[in-house]
């Protein structure tokens, strides 16, 4: 296609969802140009999903690779888009930008509010994943893991960060905490086979007991619940690890307490009972309160959009339009200004960026597609791009004060990572520092 007959669109982010975005632009002839945060593309694919699954890693590496080889597709990481990043939007938008999709995942952290947040110890569930995956500036961050370790949330990720505490630290004791009962859990029994056999059986069917009454108050079925884990038990695979555990269901943490020199010197927890409200179970507060013996807490309680970004948010999420002028499967994809009850003119929200800490890459991938879609019905009513808009942004990017990587930059560091794991002899291997990987981009000087 003639170059002059383009549309250009900027995608913010290169996770599944702003990458398969992008094969689904270029696939419509649209020009596209990923800016993203970190060095390498792949978002949580490659610094979300636990290392050891490799084959799955490397086959999304795989189609990352082929979307990033396609020539209607640009790549700059190691840049920064946001209020205080390297370029903002308004930025993008007057580099000629037609419209801007953005896919950068959920970067902002929910916290609860608790008195004790602050102490040393305590960690939300990126500073743990991100670290063992790799990414830095986490991998390079000294983590307080201590013996006893509470994780709050009984999800995927708590599971994620409960087989690394077991298999890794190999600490003595880790306990996750819900607020709500059995039947709220919200880990796949795939992720639960990997820690199973460090679960105390015996523990976990006392806190059945603990809690039937209670499910059965509300129409519930323990035994379900209690067969759920016990057929996975089946599965377990031995991780050499010492480490015991287990799960205490309605219990709500209600504050951090000091160990007397700024470390986490135990959680307090308050025991909550189910109500079923409009056809939805949850936890009330009873009122009373016991006190775990535990060194270190993590909150695995789910994520929030970045503020940064520059685009209004409203309970953690970006505003969207609740009127879509190009909805996709009835759904909203476009940026929103609540207050001034606008739209946010050209610029989309897909994946994780749309709705936080939800599904898997599939899902991500999906919304991937179809933000793009959203995206394309927008282009339709608009004029062909002028046609120096890359010129434009290469020129920008070039004033930038660090390196900016490119599409045949990654190449070089994909080849010294495949170099390293046939030196190590190991079937995966990543720098864990952005020093070592333009080091062997040859975008910064080695330091001696
Ligand atoms: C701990 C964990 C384990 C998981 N395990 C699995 C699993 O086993 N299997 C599975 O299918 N799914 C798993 N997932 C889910 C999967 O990783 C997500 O569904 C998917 O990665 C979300 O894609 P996304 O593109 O919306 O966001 P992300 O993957 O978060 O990608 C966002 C991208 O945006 C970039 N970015 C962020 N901010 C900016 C900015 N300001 N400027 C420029 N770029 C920016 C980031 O660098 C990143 O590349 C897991 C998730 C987590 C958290």
């Amino acid at each position: 296609m003639d170059q002059s007959d383009r549309h250009i669109v900027a995608i913010v982010g290169a996770g599944p969802a702003g990458l398969f975005a992008a094969r689904e632009l270029a696939s419509q002839g649209v020009q596209v140009v990923l800016f993203n945060r970190d060095i390498k593309p792949g978002g949580l694919a490659e610094y979300g999903i636990y290392p050891d699954k490799i084959k799955m890693k490397t086959g999304l590496r795989a189609q990352f690779r082929q979307i990033l080889e396609l020539p209607d597709v640009e790549y700059f990481g190691n840049v920064l888009i946001g209020q205080q990043g390297d370029l903002t939007l308004d930025d993008l938008r007057r580099l000629g930008f037609q419209a801007i999709l953005v896919a950068a995942g959920a970067q902002g952290t929910k916290w609860l509010g608790l008195p004790g947040e602050h102490l040393r110890g305590v960690y939300h569930a990126k500073d743990v994943v991100y670290h063992y995956n790799k990414l830095p500036p986490f991998s390079q961050q000294h983590l307080e893991i201590g013996k006893r370790v509470a994780i709050i949330g009984v999800g995927n990720v708590m599971m994620d960060i409960a087989r690394y505490l077991i298999s890794v630290r190999k600490v003595d004791e880790v306990v996750a905490f819900a607020r709500r009962g059995p039947a709220e859990i919200k880990f796949d029994r795939k992720e639960l086979e990997a820690v199973v056999a460090n679960l105390d059986l015996a523990a976990f069917d006392r806190e059945i007991e603990r809690v039937a009454k209670e499910m059965r108050a509300i129409g519930q079925h323990p035994e379900v619940a209690r067969e759920f884990i016990h057929s996975a038990a089946a599965r377990g695979v031995w991780m050499q690890s010492h480490t015991l555990f287990w799960i205490r269901f309605l219990s709500s943490p209600s504050r951090i307490l000091d160990d007397g020199s700024g470390r986490v010197g135990g959680l307090e927890i308050e025991d909550t009972h189910l109500v079923l409200e409009g056809g939805e179970v949850k936890a009330r507060g009873l009122g009373q309160f016991h006190v775990f013996d535990v060194d270190t807490v993590i909150f695995a309680i789910g994520d929030r959009v970045d503020e940064n970004l520059g685009l209004p948010v409203h309970n953690f999420a970006f505003d969207k339009n609740p009127n879509p002028r190009f909805p996709i499967e009835g759904e909203s994809y476009e940026a929103y200004d609540s207050e001034k009850d606008e739209p946010i003119e050209g610029v989309f929200v897909e994946g994780w960026s749309r709705k936080a800490s939800s599904g898997l890459v599939g899902v991500a991938r999906k919304d991937g597609v179809n933000g793009a879609r959203a995206v394309l019905q927008y282009l339709a009513g608009l004029p062909p791009a002028a046609p120096d808009v890359l010129p434009k942004v290469q020129e920008t990017l070039s004033r930038l004060p660090h390196p900016v990587v490119t599409r045949d930059a990654l190449k070089l560091l994909e080849a010294a990572e495949q170099a390293k794991m046939q030196e190590l002899g190991v079937e995966d291997f990543k720098f864990a520092s952005n020093q070592e990987m333009l080091e062997v981009m040859g975008l910064l000087k080695a330091v001696s």
